[in-house]
């Protein structure tokens, strides 16, 4: 089975081929992104209107070129997956309309899928992985542990309160001066920095909900910078790398209680436990060794995905939608709509803040 993936949620328009073989591998043929960071790097954060207009501009070429790549035609795709939810509402119209055109010229079948099963599912398109198990999603509009329990079957175990993980490191680069996408920026400068300078909060560290909060120590760092202006590149430095630790030392906490709560759950499987990572935050070098050192003190495999497959793109939305069809799910019908909310766990209540 052949599926044409359409990722255009947020800042990334993509477009991807994946086979699903009989023994249930998967195999990428094509997975082409374009990144709009140009486009909104200077308003230092993703611009709804200007993003929606750049995936008008960009996704019919790159379905052209990722049929291309792969070497098939319309014709030789068995259905067509795109993003409906959550995300920005104008972005996924585009995706979603266009997957629909296609779907009904080809007269093939169509699939919405929810971008963060793409997420949830990337690790058994590249590690073959089996469920269950844990994945940490961290970027720019998420922070969300989650149990992996089988297609379709999601438990959301933890989210944020209030700022994302990405979006904290967004927002402190922001009021240090670095520039945009903070992430980055905020991992060069903490290299050289003195990560025990400034004692920063450990949000939530200690409570048995496996929550995260980010806001307060945005605020934090907002008043340390504030109390010691003009900055220094050194100062620069050493708030950056405080926030690191901050940062590593709640992950360890919220993330090891997340492993101790899988471990007694699924203690008697004999697949061993694993805690998957996505999201751009999981580029972050301080934040992968801190999970992988808690990974191997509980007993768990660590999977990162490559990069590329661990941020946006379109051939998790294929996997997603081979995943489905694999299971029988059903299809989705013109009539489908995007939404801008659509939590993967159906039963989670809308939680505070952006419960996204
Ligand atoms: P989504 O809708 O999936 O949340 P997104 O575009 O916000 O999409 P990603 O593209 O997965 O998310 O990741 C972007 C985020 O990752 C940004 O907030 C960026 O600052 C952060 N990031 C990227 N590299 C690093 C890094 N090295 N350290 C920390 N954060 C990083
Ligand atoms: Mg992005
Ligand atoms: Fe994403």
């Amino acid at each position: 089975l052949r599926i044409l993936g359409i990722e255009t949620s947020c800042d990334e328009t993509a477009a991807a081929i994946v086979v699903r073989h009989e023994d249930g591998r998967g195999e990428i043929l094509s997975d082409v992104v374009f990144s709009q960071l140009d486009e909104h790097s200077a308003y230092g954060g993703v611009v709804p209107e200007i993003a929606a207009r750049a995936h008008v501009e960009a996704l019919d070429g790159l379905i052209e070129e990722a049929l291309s790549r792969a070497g098939v035609s319309l014709d030789e795709i068995d259905a067509v997956a795109a993003t409906s939810g959550p995300g920005l509402i104008g972005g996924l119209i585009v995706g979603l309309m266009t997957a629909k055109a296609i779907a009904r010229a080809t007269g093939k079948p169509l699939m919405a899928i929810n971008h963060l099963e793409g997420h949830a599912l990337t690790a058994r398109l590249t590690d073959g992985l089996s469920f269950p198990y844990l994945m940490l999603l961290v970027s720019g509009g998420h922070t969300q542990l989650v149990l992996v329990r089988g297609v379709g079957d999601y438990e959301r175990w933890g989210t944020t309160i209030d700022d994302a993980l990405g979006e904290a490191f967004d927002k402190t680069a922001k009021l240090l001066g670095l520039p945009y996408p903070g992430g980055p920026a905020v991992e060069k400068a903490a290299l050289t920095g003195d990560p025990d300078r400034f004692q920063l909060p450990r949000p939530l560290v200690g409570e048995a909900r496996l929550d995260f909060s980010f806001s307060g120590l945005k605020t934090a760092v907002r008043q340390a910078a504030t109390e010691i202006a003009p900055l220094s590149e050194q100062d620069i430095a050493d708030i950056c790398a405080s926030f690191q630790k901050a940062i590593s030392r709640t992950l360890r906490d919220r993330i090891g209680r997340g492993l101790a709560r899988f471990a007694k759950e699924f203690g008697h499987l004999d697949v061993g436990p694993a805690l998957v990572v996505a999201g751009g935050v999981a580029a972050n070098q301080e934040i992968r060794r801190t999970l992988q050192a808690l990974c191997i003190e509980h007993g768990f495999r660590f999977i990162a995905p490559p990069m590329k497959l661990c941020t946006d793109n379109a051939a998790m939305i294929a996997w997603a939608g081979l995943e489905r069809l694999a299971e029988d799910m059903p299809f989705d019908g013109m009539d489908v709509a995007p939404r801008s909310r659509w939590p993967l766990d159906a039963n989670a209540q809308t939680l505070l803040g952006s419960g996204k």
